[in-house]
């Protein structure tokens, strides 16, 4: 039987998971295929259901779902629960549909890869408050930043996210601070950061930022989690910070994720050049 997996979400016409995730399946010689599960919101509880037959090993979930989906599920990861973001299912031996979330790992492996660049005692501003970065806030404050920014359009998001942190009781806590993206402290905070990062959806299309003032210190890491080459990174490297884009984040949380389905080892060299190519 050639099993399944899937990405849920609406839309999903434009992932590279197939890309990657068949790519390493195939490399491994596993008997299953990756595919695309265009999923509206009410839709979700019957594909939910359909991933309890045996044909499925688990499923990505992307937007609008990453919340919605929780309450589907008969289990959650301790720190899923925290950040409030499902991004993969998988099967435990017992056949429960667990959900967790492998953004925020995923986004530390890469900050980290190839020594990149170690996020403990960092001074960090994070852009957005919705379920991306909430899984880097969870990530950063694991990783033991010194003080971490929670930048949003809505103020109210951040406050939000910003309590949850506090109410998850993580040991230490770091200097925690939200601001609205238009608060004129902004500027000073990026400046005197070590790490910026972009988790708003803003950045896709080419001229786009997602603040009005960009003021980075020279050397300092510009990170953006849309992956591809961005106006912020552009404009962050002309002034002298060093960039990265969220590719590494995307290759890393596939990679956990299809060892949660699995059980094996991914192929990163494989399932990123699938991506590059894709
Ligand atoms: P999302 O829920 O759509 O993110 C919404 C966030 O963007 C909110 O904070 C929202 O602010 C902000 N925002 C939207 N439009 C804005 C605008 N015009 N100006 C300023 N802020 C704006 O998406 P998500 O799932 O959290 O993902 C966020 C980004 O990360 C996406 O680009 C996604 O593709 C990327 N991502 C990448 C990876 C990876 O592996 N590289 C993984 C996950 C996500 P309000 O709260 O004010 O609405």
């Amino acid at each position: 039987m050639i099993q399944r997996i899937g990405l849920i979400g609406d839309p999903v016409a434009h992932s590279r998971s197939p890309a990657m995730q068949n790519a390493a399946l195939m490399h491994l010689g596993i008997p299953a295929r990756y595919e695309l599960w265009p999923t509206p919101a009410d839709a979700l509880p019957a594909r939910i259901t359909m991933l309890r037959a045996s044909e499925y090993l688990g499923a990505n979930v992307t937007l609008p779902h990453k919340t919605a989906v929780l309450p589907l599920l008969d289990d959650l990861e301790p720190a899923t629960v925290r950040i409030g973001a499902v991004n993969t299912i998988y099967k435990r031996a017992d056949g429960a549909l667990v959900g967790t979330n492998t953004d925020a790992p995923a986004l530390l492996t890469s900050l980290r890869e190839d020594g990149q660049f170690e996020p403990g005692g960092q001074r960090v501003v994070l852009l957005g408050a919705s379920g991306a970065a909430r899984a880097a806030a969870y990530a950063l404050v694991t990783a033991h930043v010194e003080r971490l920014v929670v930048v949003n359009r809505t103020l109210e998001r951040a406050e939000k996210l910003l309590a949850d942190m506090m109410l998850a009781q993580l040991d230490p806590l770091p200097h925690l601070i939200v601001l609205a993206l238009d608060d004129p402290d902004v500027p000073a905070y990026i400046a005197d950061s070590t790490l910026l990062i972009n988790a708003t959806a803003v950045g896709w299309q080419a001229e786009e930022m997602p603040l009005p003032t960009l003021v980075v210190a020279r050397g300092m890491l510009v990170y953006d989690m849309v992956y591809r080459p961005t106006r912020l990174l552009r404009e962050a490297a002309v002034q002298g910070a060093r960039t990265l884009d969220g590719l590494g984040m995307l290759l890393h949380q596939g990679a956990l994720a299809f060892t949660y389905w699995t059980g094996q080892p991914a192929p990163l060299t494989v399932m990123r050049s699938a991506l590059l190519s894709a």
